[in-house]
């Protein structure tokens, strides 16, 4: 056959060949050791937890080595498009520090436009180049056209789904599918002829070479060593519209843009001998590979399961709406990634995620589970050592949006929030009570009389008569001006006033000789002053709230015992 004569019938409007396109497509000029690498998302929705593990991973490889990091939006598949989906992801990402030195970027107007020398960035853009690689494949007899229409392909894949779930007899199948692979390299120029007069649609093929039972060695730079079965399967290059399909633009772009490391969810390992045969057609030198492992969760049974899009935590934007702060969620994920990386915070606390040697070596091989309460304690470290002027700036930003109340509380007396976010920030050991903004309210709420509630009993089992005697005596002692060691005397005095131990070694040696001790007493005038059991330091509360809300909350307490 003459594959010239049946490249340029099915191609007439393509007259560049690959070395035209190669030269707009120089090899880049980086420091020895640099890679390149991408993240290409499709546009089909919002950032998946799932998708940010890869774009770190390329984006700390590529910046740690003096590499490229680059923006490739894969939109092939018009069908599954989300008008809008690219430009959030791009904010999404950027909201994560994942900030891109090239490729597909926001312009002052919010549209997606093209920054850097290997575009376009956008594959719906790269249609003829596309075409040119596979008028190349056609030309060498290393693809062919398929005359199949649309509908009879949606058939092929819903056919192939569904063997694939439940394969009864996959010798036969697999037999027939050879049959079938078999018929459709058989035919004949004049009959591709007809088919093009008669205006009929094509898709084209690869046509396979390997032998399944034969197993070619490949190193993946996360899973190891592996041996994969040669691919048969004359997959689709090209889509009956002219669009590519994932595998093909795959090859085209990876190689023009010059990614040195591909970087992606380990769900496209089963694709990858279509990969390599697909680079070796073309003459490419294939990249490396590091296939990331899924993220799994715990179910209410405690099995593992799949992270799914419907799960709490799957969203990116779940995190800021439940008032994470994104280097909360970006250590978080380095602790997933990278098992030593909680021994170099633990050594390197001041420093930040981004001055973390990042080692490939160090990956998870099988799935890393996604856990709210490690992300808990990570998030409220970081938060434990932010100045008092940081938290307040950010939990007001994030208030703004989600809770107009507080919000409005603390922009009215920013003094006063900062006061109050103060307490037990900036010593060695920092209070660790908040992971989220959204905690920020209940933490401190209670210095707010819109906010103030009772929220904790008084300590079980003493006498009513005592608490009130006990809040009573303290009003009367009651001294604003007093330095802490004297105010605490005269909480020592009441609690020896009524029977109370306000030594705690002498209430240790014999309890029964007291009805209490001094943090009972105390605990009392806590729960009357902020309504709860839990609060920071009782006399700094005091001396932030001031006199007049420290009596008069008291006051209220006694009235309603
Ligand atoms: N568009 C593909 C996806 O979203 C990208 C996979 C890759 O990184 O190569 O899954």
């Amino acid at each position: 056959m003459d594959f010239n004569y049946l490249a340029d019938i099915l191609f007439p409007n393509i007259t560049e060949v690959p070395e035209d396109i190669e030269k707009k497509y120089p090899p880049r000029t980086l420091p020895e050791g640099a890679k390149v690498t991408r993240f290409a998302p499709s546009p089909t929705g919002f950032v998946h937890f799932g998708g940010l593990f890869p774009s770190m991973v390329a984006e700390r490889l590529a910046h740690q080595s003096g590499g490229v990091f680059y923006l490739r939006i894969e939109d092939t598949d018009a069908k599954r498009e989300v008008e809008g989906a690219a430009q959030g992801l791009i904010r999404t990402l950027s909201t994560y520090g994942i900030n891109f030195d090239e490729g597909a970027v926001l312009d002052e107007n919010g549209n997606i436009s093209d920054r850097g020398a290997y575009g376009p960035y956008k594959q719906s853009m790269r249609g003829p180049i596309y075409q040119v690689y596979a008028k190349q494949l056609v030309r060498e007899g290393k693809a062919y056209p398929c005359f199949t229409t649309e509908e009879e392909l949606d058939e092929l894949q819903q056919i192939n789904k569904k063997e694939a779930v439940k394969n009864t007899n996959w010798q036969e199948e697999a037999e027939k599918r050879k049959e079938e692979m078999l018929a459709r390299r058989n035919f004949t120029i004049e009959e591709v002829k007809e088919h093009l007069e008669s205006g009929h649609p094509f898709v084209v093929r690869i046509l396979a070479n390997g032998d399944p039972e034969k197993k070619f060695r490949f190193t993946d730079l996360v899973k190891g060593n592996m041996e994969i079965p040669e691919n048969d399967e004359d997959f689709v290059l090209l889509k009956s519209d002219g669009i590519p399909t994932y595998h093909f633009a795959h090859a085209v772009d990876d190689h023009l843009m010059g990614t040195t490391h591909v970087i992606r969810g380990e769900e496209w390992l089963p694709s990858l001998a279509k990969h390599v045969q697909l680079f070796s057609y073309l003459g490419f030198k294939l990249p490396k590979y590091m296939h990331i492992a899924q993220i799994m969760r715990l179910d209410e049974n405690g099995n593992k399961k799949k992270l799914s899009k419907r799960d709490m935590g799957a969203n990116m934007d779940d995190y800021t709406k439940m008032g994470y702060s994104p280097e909360a969620v970006c250590e978080y994920v380095m602790t997933l990634l990278n098992s030593n990386y909680e021994e170099w915070h633990a050594q390197n606390p001041d420093k930040l995620y981004t001055d973390f040697p990042f080692n490939i070596k160090k990956m998870s091989v099988s799935g890393c589970l996604f856990d709210f309460n490690k992300l808990n304690d990570v998030s409220k470290n970081i938060v434990s050592r932010m100045s008092a002027d940081e938290v307040y700036e950010k939990v007001t930003c994030w208030a703004r949006k989600f809770d107009e109340d507080f919000a409005a509380e603390l922009i009215a007396d920013a003094d006063y929030a900062k006061k109050i976010l103060s307490i037990g920030r900036g010593g060695k050991k920092p209070r660790k009570d908040i992971a989220t903004w959204a905690d920020v309210k209940p933490y401190m709420g209670f210095f707010y009389d819109r906010f103030f509630a009772m929220e904790d009993e008084y300590t079980n089992g003493f006498d009513k008569e005592d608490i009130v005697k006990t809040l009573t005596a303290f009003l009367e002692t009651y001294d604003y001006s007093d330095e802490m060691n004297v105010w605490f005397d005269k909480i020592k005095k009441i609690a020896d006033d009524m029977g109370f131990a306000s030594d705690m070694k002498a209430y240790k040696a014999s309890p029964e000789s007291f009805k209490g001790n001094v943090a009972d007493i105390s605990s009392f005038i806590r729960v009357a002053v902020t309504g709860k059991q839990n609060a920071p330091d009782l006399y700094t509360v005091m001396q932030i709230l001031g006199e007049q809300r420290t009596r008069a909350r008291i006051e209220k307490a006694i009235r309603s015992l």
